[in-house]
């Protein structure tokens, strides 16, 4: 398989949390067009670990995914979104976070160097450096505190990075800009970022505003100040025509639990819909014969009608959230096939 350089062309790559995109195969997966996909470092940290995963020969091999990249996260997010809502226990220091998975009661500690440890071990091929992210809405102090950091960190994955290895390997890094809703610090954590030497420039922390809006101007700066030729990630992003914007303005790479969370709750995207968007469990569809999207020819489309859909999502059967997963994932792989021609 002759893989094409991450980023180089526009990606969307859906979330495969756990090791699998809920309710798909690998092989319904790749019948979707699908080739990158995301793993998350926080959920296979707590199960069924890194060192189980490496034993088993890496993530691809595991999950017999063999088509494209696969890209870790740095478990950051998830971590501190629960450590600041105080969903979970645990603090967070200069070093990282230290914190009780409330599952089996087991004490872990993420810093920029076991992130990185944890990614190798997983056998991922894109790595993000730990940053420091906050809630939505932060005075500018917390701003300023969390750049810092951020900053700080990147250095030591960067460094920790070299030192396992990670470049010989062919592996790539990717670092995550932060700096909330300040212009003026995205541009210097951007800037202060692309003196070092990552791979990749991820805009990090909330990509919508409180009225649900893309931060297209924090998207910019962000842009703007990071070099030419390294991949540009929008990570969450996003709706259909949220990621059609962010594309315009020059990134590349995308990822979204939305398309796959939306399938199993019936929200469905469509060509055939102006705003892409089709609800399936509304009662007009009950005896709609039309497939979701009349220019798809994914499983569901092919063989099933909206009426059919709309029953299996209207009474939670799982086979009606397989087809809504293939439909919908098939969608935005062929939404970005669409953007990559223009
Ligand atoms: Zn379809």
């Amino acid at each position: 398989m002759t893989k094409e350089k991450f980023g180089e062309k526009i990606t969307f790559m859906p979330d495969a949390t756990r090791g699998a995109v809920r309710f798909l195969t690998s092989n319904q997966l790749k019948e979707t067009g699908t080739k990158n996909v995301v793993v998350n470092t926080l959920h296979l940290l707590i199960s069924p670990g890194p060192d189980k995963i490496e034993e088993l020969g890496g993530i691809h091999e595991f999950m017999n995914w063999h088509e494209g990249y696969m890209l870790s996260d740095s478990g950051g997010f998830q971590v501190f979104s629960l450590l600041h809502s105080k969903e979970w226990e645990g603090k967070i220091d200069r070093d990282g976070a230290t914190f009780k998975s409330p599952r089996e009661g087991k004490i872990y500690t993420l810093t920029p160097e076991s992130s990185i440890e944890i990614q190798m071990k997983l056998g991922t091929d894109i790595l993000v450096a730990l940053d420091d992210c906050r809630d939505a809405q932060i005075e500018r102090k917390e701003a300023e505190e969390s750049v810092h950091r951020t900053l700080e960190w990147a250095q030591r994955a960067l460094a920790h990075f070299e030192k396992l290895g990670g470049r010989k390997q062919g592996k790539l890094i990717s670092c995550v800009v932060q700096g909330a809703n300040y212009l003026d610090l995205r541009e210097y954590c951007a800037k202060e970022l692309s003196k070092m030497n990552f791979d990749g420039y991820n805009f990090g922390g909330y990509v919508v505003n409180d009225k649900g809006k893309l931060v297209l101007e924090e998207m910019k700066v962000v842009i703007q100040n990071t070099p030419k030729g390294k991949f540009k990630y929008a990570m969450g992003v996003g709706k259909p025509q949220d990621i059609i914007e962010a594309a315009k303005l020059g990134y590349t790479v995308f990822d979204t639990v939305l398309v796959t969370r939306n399938a199993r709750h019936g929200t469905l995207y469509s060509f055939d819909k102006e705003d892409y968007m089709l609800r399936i469990k509304n009662a007009r569809y009950s005896s709609d014969l039309a497939p979701i999207d009349s220019s798809c020819d994914c499983e569901a489309c092919k063989n099933h009608s909206r009426a059919y859909i709309h029953h299996m999502i209207r009474i939670g059967e799982a086979t009606g959230m397989t087809l809504a997963t293939i439909h919908n994932l098939m969608f935005y792989q062929r939404l970005v096939e669409k953007l990559n021609r223009v």
